[in-house]
């Protein structure tokens, strides 16, 4: 068995991180290397998939949850616009391997903010 993802650990409080608003599935939480002036994480709990396009494929209703759960914290946490971003892929910079959306919101207009 593969070891449990830095997402896993912390939903299992073995790392530390305040969780700011959680589903029966999904929780979300403050990227520790901030990309934009607020940059938080939305994450299934459950680890099984790797990537978005794989979570698209088995669980839409999931992915679909997230979206809901992004919106609701870009509404919380900034002004409510925001840019979703799925790393998917090293070669596109995605380290864990334990699907997550990133929330990038607050002033984004310095140009090509992404994660
Ligand atoms: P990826 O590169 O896979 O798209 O995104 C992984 C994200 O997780 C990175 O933006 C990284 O900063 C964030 N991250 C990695 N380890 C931790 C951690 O221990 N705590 C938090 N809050 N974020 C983390």
């Amino acid at each position: 068995m593969s070891e449990p993802s830095v997402f896993t650990r912390i939903l299992q409080g073995e790392i530390p991180a305040e969780i700011l608003a959680e589903t029966e599935r999904v929780f979300v939480i403050r990227d520790i290397a901030p990309q934009a002036p607020v940059h938080l994480l939305v994450i299934p709990k459950t680890p099984e998939y790797r990537d978005v396009v794989s979570l698209a494929a088995h669980a839409p209703d999931l992915l679909a949850e997230m979206v809901e759960v992004a919106g609701k914290a870009a509404a919380e946490h900034a002004d409510g616009d925001f840019r979703l971003v799925f790393n998917s892929g090293a070669g596109a910079g995605q380290t864990v391997f334990h699907v997550h959306a990133h929330v990038l919101a607050g002033d984004l207009s310095e140009g090509s903010v992404g994660a």
